[in-house]
């Protein structure tokens, strides 16, 4: 699908910097101002043709001391599928022991992204196992 004519201002969200771009399509072509180096070129092109967000949420967690699990996508997702992985995200049980970045969801409609766990939990008996080592 060709993008049509138009012109947008914009916040470079790649970096701590925050360059004010002005993304100008015309006759099919992105051309991006404003920007301080390549990636910023990239953000804007992207985010007007086909703009993607990493995903961020929680997950129901199988362990009555730690009920949720945070979770993230490991790379932008297009925005047309986030709706969609939220509500899948919601269904997940996670069983523990749980490790920081386990994938919960690989390969998003073919999307190449995952959806993996952001933070190590472990199960009861591990700990247990754990304290008892150390006495
Ligand atoms: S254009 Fe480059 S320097 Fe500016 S905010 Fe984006 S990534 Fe950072």
């Amino acid at each position: 699908m060709k993008t049509k004519d138009q012109s947008r201002e914009m916040v470079c969200i790649v970096c701590p910097v925050g360059c004010r771009l002005t993304v100008t399509v015309k006759d099919g072509e992105a051309s991006v101002e404003g920007n301080n180096c390549q990636r910023g070129e990239i953000y804007g092109k992207e985010e007007i043709t086909a703009p993607r967000r990493v995903v961020t949420a929680t997950c129901s967690l199988r362990d009555p001391e730690h009920p949720r699990l945070p979770v993230r996508t490991d790379t932008a997702l297009p925005v047309e599928y986030i709706q969609e992985l939220l509500a899948e995200i919601y269904t997940l049980s996670v069983p523990v022991p749980v490790v920081l970045g386990d994938v919960l969801i690989g390969n998003y409609r073919e999307t190449g992204v995952n959806v993996r766990a952001a933070r190590s939990v472990r199960s009861r008996s591990d700990e247990a196992d754990q304290v008892k080592a150390r006495i």
